[in-house]
C-alpha cells in the first residue's frame, strides 16, 4: 500500500514486490537532454533531439541489462488497446518513434528477454504480473485510459485468453499525478461516475463549482478491485510526478513543455 518503488540509482526506481521481474520507472535525472527535457527524457515524440533521447535510453538499457534491441515501445494514444507482443516485435519504437506498436496503450508478453516500455508525464503506469503463467504487462492510463478501464481490460484479457487465475495476478500502480495536483471538470467526472456505484467511495472531491480534484491512482485501484483483484494483490506508489519536481517531469506542472519518464517491465532471460 505504501511505496513499492525504491531507488536503484538516480535514474531508476525499481519495484520491490515483483520477484523474477525487472520492473520500474525512470526519473528525470542522469541523462543528456537539455532545456525543457533536462535531463533523462525518454520520449522520442516530444521534439527533443532524438540522439539525446536514444543516448538516454541506452543508459537505462545498460542499467537494466536489456539492450535497446529487446525493447518494445508503443505509439500511445490515450485509448484502451492492449497488444500481446513477442520476439518478432523486439526493437519496435526503441530508436525510432515511427516503428512503435501503433495506437496502443497496453503491452504484455509471456516471452523472456523483452522489455515492455511506455512513456509518461503524469499519467498512471500500471504493471501486471502473473507469477503462475509468467506473464508481464503494463498499461498507460491517463484519465481517458482510466475511464476506458484499460486496467480492468488487462485482467479480463489474461483471464480469457491466457487462462490466468485471478489469484496469481499482482498489479502495481506507479508514480503519477496526485489528487492535489490534478483538477478536472464535470465532463471528466461524469465519465468517472459511470464506473461507480452509489455506495462506492468517490475518488474525487469538488473544490469549486464544477471543479474536482481527481485521484487517478485511487480510481484505478477501484477498477482493479472490480476486475476481481483483492486489495493485497494491488501495490501502489505514493510518489506524485507533479509534487516531486526534483524527480519527475510533469505535463501539468511544466505546462506541456516537458520530457517523459518511462515504465519498464520484463522477464529476465535466466528466470
Ligand atoms: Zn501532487
Amino acid at each position: 500500500m505504501t511505496n513499492s518503488f525504491s531507488h536503484e540509482n538516480q535514474s531508476i526506481l525499481k519495484i520491490t514486490q515483483l520477484k523474477d521481474v525487472v520492473a520500474g520507472f525512470s526519473t528525470k535525472n542522469g541523462g543528456v537532454s537539455k532545456s525543457h527535457f533536462e535531463s533523462l527524457n525518454t520520449g522520442l515524440h516530444v521534439h527533443d533531439d532524438p540522439e539525446d533521447v536514444i543516448n538516454n535510453r541506452r543508459r537505462i538499457a545498460d542499467f537494466l541489462s536489456f539492450p535497446l534491441e529487446s525493447w518494445v515501445c508503443a505509439e500511445q494514444t490515450h485509448k484502451d488497446r492492449i497488444k500481446k507482443v513477442s520476439r518478432l516485435d523486439a526493437g519496435k519504437g526503441a530508436t525510432e518513434y515511427l516503428t512503435s506498436i501503433q495506437d496502443t496503450d497496453g503491452l504484455y508478453t509471456g516471452e523472456k528477454g523483452l522489455l515492455l516500455v511506455l512513456c509518461y508525464a503524469d499519467c498512471v503506469p500500471i504493471y501486471f504480473y502473473d507469477h503462475d503463467k509468467k506473464l508481464v504487462g503494463v498499461v498507460h492510463a491517463g484519465w481517458k485510459g482510466t475511464v476506458a478501464n484499460i486496467a480492468g481490460k488487462m485482467i479480463q484479457r489474461w483471464k480469457q485468453e491466457e487462462n490466468s487465475a485471478i489469484e496469481s495476478i499482482q498489479a502495481v500502480i506507479g508514480p503519477s499525478i496526485c489528487e492535489n495536483c490534478y483538477v478536472v471538470d464535470d465532463y471528466v467526472v461524469d465519465q468517472v461516475n459511470k464506473h461507480l456505484h452509489k455506495s462506492d467511495d468517490k475518488p474525487y472531491e469538488e473544490v469549486s463549482k464544477g471543479q474536482y480534484r481527481l485521484d487517478l491512482k485511487k480510481l484505478n485501484r477501484q477498477l482493479l478491485l472490480k476486475a476481481g483483484l483483492k486489495q493485497e494483490q494491488i501495490h501502489s506508489s505514493s510518489l506524485c510526478t507533479s509534487c516531486h519536481s526534483d524527480l519527475f517531469f510533469s505535463h501539468r506542472r511544466d505546462r506541456g513543455k516537458t520530457g517523459r519518464m518511462m515504465s519498464f517491465i520484463g522477464l529476465k532471460e535466466e528466470s
